[in-house]
């Protein structure tokens, strides 16, 4: 049977291989549509494999997707058909000997591979990308993580690609006797075939260097095409500065000669960590102060580090198998945040990191797709790579590590590298170094990797002044998820202060501390405060201590006290967002009962004093005059009434503005000067309110203050005026003056694709109406490719996920038009495709129509013909 429905992958089957390969040797001869493959594979019969000694040996079973077989030969000789049988998804070979070298020559077409997995062409350019299950469709291989083998890479290739790279080092380079390009490369350490990879290319070199803690000398390389030389240098510093970061904060060193980084148009992810040789989506590594906005400067850093990192946490120990992916993943997530917070704000990249988590993984935890951190089956581990796997994941090891500590932290760390270094390992294994190292029990901590869901802590407190005590009660729960409908106590560190009448932090105890980091173990506990004066306030889960939502009555006087007076920089932004969610709620049932519209005064004077504020950070301030996007809204309703969030934050925003416009005007004023443009903290920091100071006076419509707008793109000197003023035009003035913006800004950076993919995703979030038609038409733009994954997410994508008012419009056409692309999509790109069908699975949380019209639409990509695996489990989940 040929198309089999799609089939589920438990946990609970897990099997050590059968065959281990301990050595791996390629040899690749290039063309377009007729790459020849060889491989030479040294085997041998595990000996932990769990098959009773002395019975037969069983069939070695190789994956294998798209592949042509040429020849398949056993220690030399040619395997007979009768000793092996095609699988709809690999080979099973019949095995005489526990050991034995197997070869195998295949025919691959990478110019007609548009799922970019395995090996494809971009822009003329060969590239790959094997995680997770990419290396199948290059060869016949065991195609699992825990077989790990050292391998050796030979490419062969016309002249026109005089780059051939590989994982490792290079051992070999020559001409062949025809004239092509020879040229191998041997990795040193054994890895498994999904940290692979290939490029061959016309393209240039940027060359630095750097020196380890121990003194080697390790040579760096960033590769790109000629035009895009000059755009390396941030992604190179960012380079330097994680290398030198990893060695002081986690003791790890750079362990090759050579570290590589590729970047590539067409690529389904951000970047990938193969050893040795990251390859990264151009988006990701490609920067210049005239083209990148500073948005994109700090995503460059953050993901050079995080693929960097992955050398350790990732390569060096990797996963057993793909349930387990949040162990390299979650804890890389962490190692990141961490060096971006320490590179730069660290409240505000904190605050970044939670607006995500409680907008997009809280809502994936409440979809028809919640999983646990780590999932007990799938269908297609493609669509597993979520953002509970990632930054829930990595919430997960930041709760271990607030409750050991930075140095108990660390102890666990160190022992995790040194007792897993070369092995494919679980999630248990990482809890297991931690306690050992630390001498501590987290049983029910393990609890976060079993169970989906976000858990909800209700708070409740009680002053007895007669004994200065204070009492503070935690109840937990969480929410039933699809097949899990009870779960137990989680373990949750829930770090509180408490404030005083003035403002100030109360000590907890004697010694004079003034935050805890509080056990809640039980589903109810009570935690007392002994001698205080006063009943205080709390603040609650500081620093947003545990991925959980806290239910506590504050009041809108409390909520305001926090906000001016908070030590903790997060819950301070925290109380404003909480009051502004308060806000906009009762904005909404207003409109539903047909009341008039009026912004309570209170939220008008805190947002007025938070702009006044001159000793806060300006990146802080910026964060803190943000209104709670129209997707947390939704994301915290119990049901979501589209038309009303997006009435009630329309006005919310033009009330504010209206009211603090002359605030808004100084300050915008005193912000706007002729520095140089430098990525650094305190001008990024300025630039961001700036440019959010620009929006809100925008919003008014006014023509003098559009005509900021205008004189800011004119005269812009970098990306970042530039594009948030282009933003400002093309979603508040009229067509007279943003098309003509629109058209100069495409007629001047035609020529970039970064920039083309920034213009592209600026019209298709627009709010303004029509936009979906606009979006239909940027489709035949020349600009725009199906087959190119930034450009769908720019346009499509960016329509879809954030452009909540346009996408929702109430005729369902935002919905319809996501079905279709979705289906021609899935074609060209399953796991595009899968992604991108998000915002429709959720209709069941829509009230009235809208809801109806989603499930249609949904119901129409089932019933459009025959899915791939990775769009039917998506889908068929969802429309249960
Ligand atoms: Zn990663």
């Amino acid at each position: 049977m040929k198309d089999a429905q799609p089939r589920t992958v438990y946990l609970k089957d897990y099997r050590a291989p059968d065959y281990l390969v301990d050595s791996t040797r390629l040899h690749f001869e290039l063309q377009p549509q007729d790459t020849l493959v060889k491989s030479r594979l040294q085997i041998r019969r595990n000996p932990a494999a769990e098959t009773a000694p002395g019975e037969a040996l069983p069939p070695l079973l190789l994956d294998g997707v798209d592949l042509e077989l040429l020849s398949l030969s056993i220690d030399g000789e040619l395997v007979p058909a009768s000793r092996y049988r095609e699988l709809p998804e690999g080979l099973s070979i019949h095995v005489k000997n526990p050991e034995f070298v197997l070869e195998i020559h295949n025919r691959i077409n990478p110019k007609d591979n548009t799922s970019l997995e395995g090996l494809y062409l971009s822009n003329g350019m060969y590239c790959t990308q094997c995680e997770a299950e990419g290396f199948r469709k290059i060869t016949y291989y065991p195609d699992r993580p825990d077989v790990m083998s050292r391998f050796t890479t030979t490419i062969v290739a016309p002249r026109q690609y005089p780059v051939l790279l590989s994982n490792g080092n290079q051992i070999e380079r020559r001409t062949t006797e025809d004239g092509r390009l020879l040229v191998t490369w041997e990795d040193p350490f054994a890895k498994p075939a999904y940290l692979f990879a290939l490029v061959a290319g016309e393209l240039q070199t940027v060359e630095d260097s750097f020196t380890t803690v121990s003194g080697r000398e390790v040579k760096l390389q960033i590769f790109t095409e000629a035009k895009n030389i000059r755009k390396c240098d941030h992604a190179m510093r960012s380079l330097k500065k994680a290398m030198r970061w990893d060695e002081e904060v986690y003791g790890r060193e750079y362990d090759l000669d050579i570290f590589m980084v590729v970047a590539v148009d067409h690529f389904n992810m951000g970047a990938m960590e193969n050893k040795g040789l990251n390859i990264f989506n151009s988006a990701c590594v490609l920067a210049s102060p005239e083209t990148a906005t500073d948005a994109t400067f700090q995503r460059i850093e953050s993901i050079v580090g995080h693929e960097y990192f992955h050398n350790w946490s990732g390569n060096r120990v990797t996963c057993r198998d793909w349930f387990q992916l949040s162990l390299k993943e979650g804890f890389t997530v962490f190692r990141d945040a961490e060096f971006s917070a320490d590179m730069n704000s660290r409240a505000v990249k904190r605050i970044e990191d939670v607006s995500l988590l409680r907008t997009a993984q809280f809502a994936e935890d409440g979809g028809p797709m919640a999983h646990p951190v780590r999932p007990d089956s799938y269908m297609e581990i493609s669509n597993f790579y979520t953002l509970t796997v990632y930054e829930k994941g990595a919430e997960v090891v930041r709760m271990i590590h607030t409750l050991l500590g930075t140095e108990g932290f660390r102890k666990g760390s160190d022992l995790y590298f040194q007792r897993h270094d070369g092995c494919a390992v679980t999630c248990e294994d990482f809890i297991a170094a931690m306690e050992d190292a630390n001498g501590v029990d987290l049983t029910q901590f393990r609890r976060w990797y079993s169970q989906a869901g976000t858990p909800v802590l209700e708070v409740s407190d009680a002053f007895d002044a007669a004994h200065g005590t204070y009492a503070l009660t935690v109840r937990q729960s969480c929410p039933a998820t699809p097949g899990q409908d009870k779960k137990l106590p989680f373990h949750i560190p829930l770090a509180v202060g408490l404030l005083g009448a003035d403002g100030r932090d109360l000590p907890l105890d004697p010694q004079g501390t003034t935050q805890k980091v509080l056990q809640v173990t039980e589903t109810e506990q009570t935690f007392s405060f002994t001698g205080l004066k006063e009943k205080p306030l709390p603040s609650l889960l500081r620093g947003f201590s545990a991925p959980v939502r806290v239910r506590y009555g504050y009041s809108t006087e409390q909520l305001l006290f926090l906000m001016r007076n908070d030590s903790d920089e997060f819950n301070r932004w925290d109380a404003g967002q909480r009051l502004a969610f308060m806000a906009l709620e009762q904005l909404q049932k207003d409109y539903r009962e047909g009341r008039d519209l009026q912004l309570q005064p209170q939220l008008v004077d805190a947002y007025r004093s938070v702009l006044q504020n001159r000793e806060l950070d300006p990146a802080l301030v910026a964060e803190m005059l943000a209104l709670p996007s129209a997707q947390t809204l939704a994301e915290q309703s119990e049901r979501i009434d589209a038309e009303a969030i997006i009435v009630a934050r329309e006005f919310a925003r033009g009330a504010l503005a209206e009211a603090l416009k002359g605030e808004l005007l100084d300050c915008y004023r005193r912000l706007d000067c002729d520095k140089p443009y430098r990525p650094e903290a305190a001008d990024i920091a300025e630039r961001s309110l700036k440019n959010t100071c620009l929006a809100y006076l925008c919003v008014t419509g006014e023509a003098e203050l559009l005509a900021l707008a205008q004189a800011q793109f004119e005269n812009a000197a970098n990306m970042t005026d530039s594009a948030a003023a282009l933003t400002s035009l093309v979603n508040h003035a009229d067509d007279d003056m943003a098309k003509p913006a629109l058209e100069s800004f495409y007629e001047r950076w035609q020529q970039d694709t970064q920039v083309v993919e920034l213009w592209l995703g600026l019209q298709s979030t627009s709010a303004r109406r029509g936009t979906l038609e606009a979006v239909r038409e940027l489709m035949q733009h020349p600009a725009f490719e199906l087959t190119n994954p930034n450009r769908v997410r720019a346009v499509i994508g960016g329509f879809a996920n954030r452009n909540f008012t346009q996408f929702h419009r109430a005729d369902g056409r935002g919905f319809e038009f996501l079905a279709e692309q979705v289906i021609a999509l899935d074609k060209l790109n399953p796991q595009i495709a899968a992604r991108l069908v998000t915002p429709i699975t959720r209709w069941k949380k829509y009230t009235g129509e809208l809801g109806k019209k989603m499930h249609r639409a949904l119901q129409s990509v089932m019933e459009s013909g025959k899915l791939s695996r990775d769009l039917y489990e998506v889908v068929s989940k969802s429309l249960v």
